[in-house]
């Protein structure tokens, strides 16, 4: 028997504060679109981050070797939803776990759907620290590059561009070094009823 509660279907947590996928996401994440589901919701429900294994580093005899464990746990707001949004939010990627042989990584890589991803897991603080760096200085090269056309290839501040794409080659390498060892990974999330 399904039934209705008076709250309406609320996915994005629109109702409770303005976030995305029940709060996991800040609002600036959530982009122009802004979407409402029509529907009454039929229960409650939360999203939790599974925790898991991740990254690799290389053993002794050449194989692989997880390099990062993480207890997961983080959990989002409470989302009333409709039974096409449990549907929808309840199918999770695959477990990530590791090959019997424990040379592949399986469930961990190429999550594209919000679901997929554990926020918290995907930055940590330093990771979002080093990605505001790295936008800023994205910025401050077609800052001068934009300068350069306008000006002519005089204006081109040949010095400051290699100081500035030093400086991102060097928080690239931390932050794929932050993804190769699992302590930047995603972590899939999964949806939890609760009263
Ligand atoms: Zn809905
Ligand atoms: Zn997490
Ligand atoms: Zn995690």
């Amino acid at each position: 028997m399904t039934v209705l509660l008076a709250e309406r279907c609320d996915p994005y947590g629109i109702e409770s504060t303005v976030k995305l996928m029940g709060g996991m996401y800040p609002q600036s994440y959530m982009g122009k679109n802004i979407w409402y589901c029509p529907q009454r919701a039929v229960s409650r429900h939360r999203l939790i981050c599974t925790g898991g294994d991740y990254g690799h580093r290389l053993a002794n005899d050449g194989g692989l070797i997880r390099a990062f464990h993480c207890d997961g746990g983080h959990e989002g707001v409470k989302m009333p939803l409709c039974a096409a949004h449990i549907r929808e939010l309840a199918i999770g990627p695959p477990a990530p776990g590791w090959s019997k042989d424990m040379r592949t990584p399986h469930g961990q890589v190429g999550g594209t759907k919000a679901n997929e991803m554990c926020p918290a897991c995907m930055w940590p603080p330093e990771a979002r620290e080093l990605q505001v760096k790295a936008d800023a200085m994205q910025e401050e090269l077609s800052r001068l590059h934009i300068g350069a056309q306008i000006s002519g290839i005089l204006g081109l501040n040949l010095r400051r561009i290699a100081q500035v794409s030093a400086a991102q080659d060097q928080v690239r390498a931390r932050l794929d070094e932050l993804f190769a060892s699992g302590r930047v990974h995603k972590c899939p999330l999964k949806l939890v009823e609760v009263s």
